[in-house]
């Protein structure tokens, strides 16, 4: 690691663990502090590499800053990651995270990401209380529901529609997010396309939703209005794009894009894309709830005004003449500086 890593963007700290008795090795990463914290899931994945695992936490970790300035919240970004297969993932080495938590001081709060959950949080809540996401809480609830407003509003401003009724919406993922996000949609009027590579899950979504279902193959080439990735991350790339029939993608799939330059892709493909952070800032919105931070009503109101917020990146971009990518960065920069 040196000062001069592509993706080291300013961090403030960046924290190796190392656990003799259990075997963790683990990379904190505090891309900016405020409100006298950084906040961020714990993912659980086996690098091939520590280069590997030390890019991918930078870039979640700025992606979490960019987050949280653009949700109007005061804390900062951070993420870890832990170098550890599903089967490594045992109750002692979670408590070793938790005492790696812990030696932060409340400088990081961590929470459950790809390959951790809410009962891995209680595990390692026995040894700090610098974590979110325990048991009870589902952030999945209020993301979907920022995702909602988010596709609402892009329709407003993108389609010329007063709602969404009447919208044809493609959607990849049923699961906590994609699968609360089609009853919303359904509820307003919005005709469904779903994909799952759980079959059984999609047949029951839209028989609940009355959607159709496609392959998981072809849902990216649906010709829909929008395409709302919910499952994986890297589904916007090189390959991809070109077979894209949507002329709006908002989804809530953490990191969409392969790499960065697939936001200037979209943008010569005439797609119009609302940045991942900006769509699915609803689960730290709903985090926030469960940290003391903001109460249900204001909770409300926040999750509406991603749909605000994406309407400015989308006007900042079509204004400036640059990808809303770099628009969105651009706004969360001006916010993280201030
Ligand atoms: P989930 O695991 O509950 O659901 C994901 C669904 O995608 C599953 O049903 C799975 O079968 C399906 N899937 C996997 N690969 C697929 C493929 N190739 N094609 C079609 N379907 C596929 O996850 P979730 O909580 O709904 O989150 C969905 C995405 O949103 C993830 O990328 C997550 O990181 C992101 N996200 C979630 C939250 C949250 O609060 N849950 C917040 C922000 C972002």
């Amino acid at each position: 690691m040196s000062f001069d890593h592509p993706e080291f963007d300013g961090h403030e700290q960046i924290i190796w663990f190392h656990d003799e008795a259990t075997g963790l090795k683990a990379i904190t990463a505090l891309h900016r502090q405020r409100g006298g914290a950084a906040l961020g899931g714990i993912r659980f994945r086996a690098y091939a590499s520590t280069d590997e695992a030390l890019t991918d936490v930078l870039r979640l970790s700025r992606a979490m800053s960019y987050k949280w300035a653009l949700s109007g919240l005061a804390y900062g970004g951070g993420k870890s990651v832990v170098i550890a297969t599903a089967e490594e993932k045992t109750p002692e080495l979670l408590r070793a995270m938790g005492d790696c938590i812990e030696s932060l001081k409340g400088r990081y709060v961590g929470a459950p990401d790809v390959g951790s959950n809410a009962s891995d949080m209680a595990i390692i809540r026995e040894r700090t209380r610098h974590v979110a996401g325990l048991p009870g809480s589902d952030t999945s609830v209020p993301t979907a529901r920022g995702l909602y407003y988010a596709i609402e509003s892009m329709a407003q401003q993108q389609l010329s529609r007063d709602s969404v009724a009447g919208v044809h919406v493609a959607v990849q993922g049923l699961g906590g997010v994609g699968g609360r996000l089609c009853r919303h949609l359904a509820d307003a009027g919005v005709t469904l396309t779903v994909a799952d590579v759980n079959s059984e899950l999609a047949g029951q979504v839209a028989s609940d939703c009355g959607g159709q279902v496609v392959s998981p193959e072809e849902i990216l080439a649906v010709e829909a209005d929008v395409l709302s990735p919910c499952a994986l991350g890297a589904v916007l790339n090189e390959q991809s794009i070109p077979g894209i029939r949507a002329r709006l993608i908002c989804g809530a799939a953490n990191n969409q894009l392969a790499t960065p330059e697939d936001a200037e892709r979209l943008r010569a493909a005439g797609i119009t894309w609302a940045p991942d952070y900006v769509a699915s800032a609803g689960g730290i919105i709903g985090g926030s709830v469960e940290l003391g931070d903001i109460d249900a009503e204001e909770c409300e109101a926040r999750l509406r005004g991603i749909g605000t917020t994406l309407a400015e990146v989308l006007d900042r971009a079509a204004r400036d003449g640059i990808n809303t990518d770099a628009a969105a960065q651009a706004m969360a920069s001006a916010i993280l500086s201030a």
